[in-house]
């Protein structure tokens, strides 16, 4: 598995924005869907594209568009969602399918409650949105899942990575066999607490973008 922090001054900057305690839903909101289409810039670097011919007004250019199948994007129930205005930004012709886990507060331990992905995913690049990678339980079943239905590869874009989740989604995935696993992250903070929180983090993800329900 690779991680890759994106260290660029407009990431950084809006990070620490969406970590600001003072900041309200309406501006979490719209830095999450911005800083997403920042790191989603570099998430997407490796997409396969094929050569094209395209008439300009002046002549005819070579260019490129994404090859087929079209990528497939996986926002992780709740806070997932908030993530998913960023990337398809960027990626409008993706599909999307829906993933959603509850994580049991004592045990920390996820399981699925919804799932809704195609069947087959041979041959697909796939793009997992799940905004806090804490201790890397959700992460790793959601990669399952996807690695199960024959996806090429698997890009995590997580706002925050805490080194335990990331420990723990290397040990799932290690060594060079099967598709290609990464992550995609703006910063890779301290550790955990015992509630199972990121720290310094920026709290509670899915209560920031859509509120204490
Ligand atoms: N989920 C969150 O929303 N925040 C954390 O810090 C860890 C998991």
């Amino acid at each position: 598995m690779r991680t890759l922090v994106i260290e660029h001054p407009l990431v950084a900057h809006k990070l620490t924005a969406l970590r600001d305690v003072a900041s309200d839903t309406a501006t979490f909101r719209s830095l999450t869907a911005e800083l997403v289409t920042l790191l989603a810039y570099e998430a997407t670097r490796e997409l396969p594209v094929q050569p094209v011919l395209v008439e300009t007004p002046v002549g005819t250019a070579r260019g490129v568009k994404l090859a087929r199948p079209v990528p497939l994007i996986v926002p992780v129930l709740r806070a997932g969602i908030g993530m998913l205005e960023g990337m398809t930004r960027l990626l409008p012709m993706a599909d999307v399918g829906f993933v959603g886990l509850r994580r049991d507060e004592e045990s920390l331990i996820a399981s699925t409650y919804a799932n809704r992905l195609p069947a087959d995913l041979t041959g697909r690049d796939t793009f997992v949105l799940d905004p806090m990678l804490a201790t890397g339980g959700t992460l790793a079943t959601v990669v399952g899942l996807l690695v199960d239905r024959g996806a090429a590869s698997v890009t995590a874009i997580c706002l925050l990575a805490a080194p335990e989740g990331l420990h723990h989604l290397g040990q799932s995935y290690a060594g060079d066999e099967g598709p290609s696993v990464r992550v995609v992250t703006a910063a890779v903070d301290e550790r955990l607490n015992e509630r199972g929180y990121i720290v310094p983090g920026l709290g509670d993800a899915g209560d920031r973008l859509f509120g204490q329900i």
